[in-house]
């Protein structure tokens, strides 16, 4: 069926949400048509590997967005959107054609996937809200989970699984949990209390491939070890997808991602880009691409509003978080350890970790910190950074 609309968004995701509302908030009237190729309307993503393991009275129905409801746009889930002609402003899917007066790409990212460890019934690369139903049929308490990686969504999903009986094997290259994330002192921290919960920790160690048959999978280590396992998790981090830009020859930018101007619009006339797909100016830290919930939400409604016609820039620098266990941290910024450190932990209150690069401070870690982003925000890039920055962001609730 061929359709028409007046807003066009790609995507399905959490900036496709926050872009609904923010055309909405300044066209009462336009029609909004979202095409996303999840099976389900947007979810809060974040809560898949949190609430909905950690608190009894999340259900799978509380994390949905509400989109249609909140904007009016319609829905097309479990649809892909193939093709996009800017020039002709029409995007093709498989039931049809769909004209459009402005459209917006937020199409996210893929999971990496590893040659010899294929997605299937047990092995689960986990990012939607059908990974997570499936995750939860198969990780019944007293079962065996092997979480492979060690970044983002590794660690949240084993501590997750580690907190409802599962027994959980975590494999991953680095030292410790946390992706590579964080200085000694809070690694040490981490791999301690994923240690007392339980958690069958394989640093250093990769998978190199698994095998499955109907009752469980087989999984091989880098060192010969093998694990047998009722499903195995795999968090590898995404990459940006970018297919439908490219067939449609809208420009990338070298770290992957759609190339966006401070208005998110991409080098194809009214076709705009935001969330973890579009590579955006951020004020403080140049040009980048990230893969956090506020820049999905902060950039999708940005994005809305200019497809609207209202004349707003993108002028944010997005902060972003994790919850491991009764451990956590808000940040903002590169958190890289190879880079000049500062770490500010003369309380037992929580840590504060400035990371700098020629001087200036890239990123700022807020470990057990909390109410504290503004403050951070305020001292990443700044030209002329205090040369004693302990004691600069306090500890506790500010
Ligand atoms: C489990 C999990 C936990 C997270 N926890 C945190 C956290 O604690 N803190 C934090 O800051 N961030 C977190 N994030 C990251 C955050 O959720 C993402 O940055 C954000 O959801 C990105 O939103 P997006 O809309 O840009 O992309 P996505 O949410 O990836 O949505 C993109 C959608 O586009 C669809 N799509 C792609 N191509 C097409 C096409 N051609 N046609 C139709 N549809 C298409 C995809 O199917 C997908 O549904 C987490 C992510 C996950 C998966």
């Amino acid at each position: 069926m061929d359709r028409r609309t007046d807003y066009l968004v790609v995507g399905g995701g959490m900036a496709a949400d926050a872009a609904a509302r923010g055309i909405r908030d300044v066209d009462p009237d336009g029609t909004i048509l979202i095409v996303g190729a999840d099976e389900d309307p947007p979810v809060r993503r974040p809560a898949l590997s949190k609430d909905l393991w950690t608190d009894d009275d999340t259900t799978p129905t509380d994390v949905l967005l509400g989109t249609a409801d909140a904007t009016g746009a319609t829905l097309l889930t479990g649809t892909e959107v193939t093709g996009l002609d800017p020039d002709a402003h029409q995007a093709t899917t498989a039931s049809g054609t769909i004209a459009y007066r402005v459209a917006l790409l937020a199409t996210g990212g893929r999971p990496r996937v590893l040659d010899d460890v294929p997605p299937g019934d047990r092995v689960v690369y986990f990012r939607t809200l059908a990974d997570y139903r499936r995750l939860r049929r198969l990780a019944q308490r007293g079962s065996h989970v092997v979480v492979v990686g060690g970044g983002y969504i590794g660690s949240e999903v084993t501590a997750a699984l580690a907190q409802n009986g599962v027994d959980v094997t975590m494999v991953f290259p680095e030292d410790a949990p946390g992706g590579g994330r964080f200085v000694p002192e809070i690694a040490d921290q981490v791999s301690r209390r994923y240690a007392d919960a339980g958690v069958d920790l394989r640093q250093g160690r990769t998978v190199t491939s698994t095998m499955s048959d109907d009752d469980e999978v087989t999984v091989t280590l880098d060192d010969g070890t093998t694990l047998t396992a009722t499903a195995v998790v795999v968090g590898l981090g995404v990459t940006p997808d970018t297919s439908l830009a490219e067939a449609a020859g809208i420009a990338l930018c070298d770290d992957g991602g759609v190339l966006v101007d401070e208005h998110l619009r991409t080098s194809a006339p009214d076709v705009l880009a935001a969330g973890d797909v579009a590579s955006f100016v951020d004020p403080r830290l140049g040009r980048r691409r990230v893969e956090h919930e506020d820049n999905a939400t902060t950039m999708g409604e940005a994005a809305g509003r200019v497809m609207a016609g209202e004349d707003v820039a993108y002028q944010h620098t997005p902060f972003f978080y994790s919850d491991l266990f009764d451990l956590g941290y808000e940040a903002v910024g590169r958190l890289d350890p190879t880079l000049e450190t500062v770490v500010d932990h003369p309380t037992d209150d929580g840590t504060v970790v400035y990371h700098l690069d020629d001087g200036r401070v890239v990123g700022v870690l807020l470990w057990n910190v909390w109410d504290s982003v503004d403050a951070a925000r305020d001292l990443v890039a700044r030209p002329d950074p205090p040369d004693d920055l302990t004691g600069l962001i306090p500890k506790g609730d500010a």
